[in-house]
């Protein structure tokens, strides 16, 4: 078993893992399930501070994504899709796969999105159902600021989708702005892969209630879940053991009263012990406080960091996919992850492989990570 320091999935709690193997009943047939579930739903809408309606559905986050576009997209709906990440760019195949039309707001990939240039480009043009816009694009550790930007379109008149999969919790977000936020099990929620979270504001639901056709779409459709409740009846089984270990991280997240400055702190830290050691980050601007990335030095590749890191230490970073795919390592320290002692072992393993591997650093990762700490 390797130490996993990606981000995401992250490291599991022994009580996730422990509710996750609680006895369960028939959650199709016994209405307390369906209560406990409403109360976890809103549990996650109390800790977000909004009313709007969380739905948790069995899926890996991409169906919250998949989900939320699916629902509210119809036939030549214009969609503004806020890119610069992977994530960022590839709400527009989840947009023209439901017969919408995406229109792409294109951002450098190592900055965060100008808030100012993109109201300069709403002036011009605002005609869309809804944008997309990514809180913390994983693939580059890139953070967009989604509350001033979601506030902005909101002030158009344009709803919003928000993927906050591996921000969650992690980050502080004010999310009143937010029609469909999407959010996932495995990430700072540290629990495993398997459920996806969706937090549906009144505005969406009328949006996906007015509909003038059906949502091309079952599984990946919010609208069989709003009379959930009142029915007591779920669209499909419910996965019954990934919800007890969801409620079980959610608790944890409750019972975690520094979590989001022990991100910012840890953050900080291992952004400035990456720059004294003479490694470079990827990004100029938009430092998510859930993953550092920085460049893969000249002369040593991606692999042979990742593989050194396993074979001799047992830890697990990870590299990137897509446009940076052999560029970039991350170090996930989001959620169970973000602790200081895990930050330190992975900091002076990677400091060891990077001088096997004949990196010349200026400085031990871990040395400048404790000296940045205090
Ligand atoms: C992890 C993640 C998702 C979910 O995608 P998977 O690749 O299936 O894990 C969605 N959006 C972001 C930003 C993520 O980090």
């Amino acid at each position: 078993m390797y130490k996993i320091m990606t981000p995401g999935p992250t490291q599991v709690a022994e009580n996730v893992y422990k509710a996750r193997s609680l006895n369960c009943t028939n959650p199709d047939l016994d209405v307390a399930f369906v209560e406990d579930y409403k109360k976890l739903c809103l549990k996650i809408s109390s800790l977000l501070n909004t009313k709007a309606e969380t739905l948790i559905l069995g899926g890996e986050g991409i169906l919250g994504l998949e989900a939320a576009c699916a629902s509210l997209t119809e036939e030549g709906d214009r969609v503004l899709v806020i890119d610069n990440g992977v994530f960022g760019r590839g709400f527009k195949d989840f947009v023209s796969m439901y017969g919408g039309n995406p229109v792409l707001f294109t951002g450098d990939y190592k900055e965060t999105i100008d808030v100012n240039a993109l109201k300069a480009y709403l002036d011009t043009d605002h005609d869309f159902k809804y944008a997309t816009v990514v809180h913390g694009d994983t693939p580059s550790g890139m953070l967009n600021d989604a509350a001033s930007i979601t506030k902005l379109l909101k002030s158009y008149g344009i709803l919003t989708v928000v993927d906050a999969v591996s921000t969650l919790f992690g980050e502080s977000l004010d999310v009143s702005n937010i029609d469909i936020l999407c959010g996932g099990s495995q990430k700072v929620i540290s629990a495993p892969p398997g459920l996806t979270i969706n937090v549906v504001s009144d505005d969406a639901k009328s949006a996906i209630n007015n509909r003038k056709s059906p949502i091309r779409s079952f599984y990946a459709n919010l609208k069989v879940f709003f009379n959930y409740y009142e029915e007591k009846w779920f669209p499909y089984t419910m996965p019954i053991s990934d919800i007890n270990g969801l409620r079980a991280a959610i608790e944890n997240i409750e019972n975690d009263n520094d979590i989001l400055e022990r991100h910012r702190k840890i953050a900080k830290a291992t952004r400035q012990a990456i720059i004294n050691s003479g490694l470079k980050l990827y990004a100029n601007s938009g430092y998510s406080n859930t993953v550092s990335v920085f460049e893969v030095p000249e002369g040593i590749t991606a692999e042979s960091i990742l593989e050194t890191m396993k074979s001799d230490f047992n830890i697990m970073i990870a590299g990137s996919f897509d446009v940076f795919a052999g560029k970039i390592i991350r170090i996930g320290h989001m959620g169970n992850n973000c602790r200081v002692e895990n930050v330190e072992e992975t900091l002076m393993a990677l400091d060891k492989t990077l001088n096997k591997l004949g990196f010349k650093a200026k400085a031990s990762l871990y040395e400048e990570f404790r000296k940045c700490l205090n």
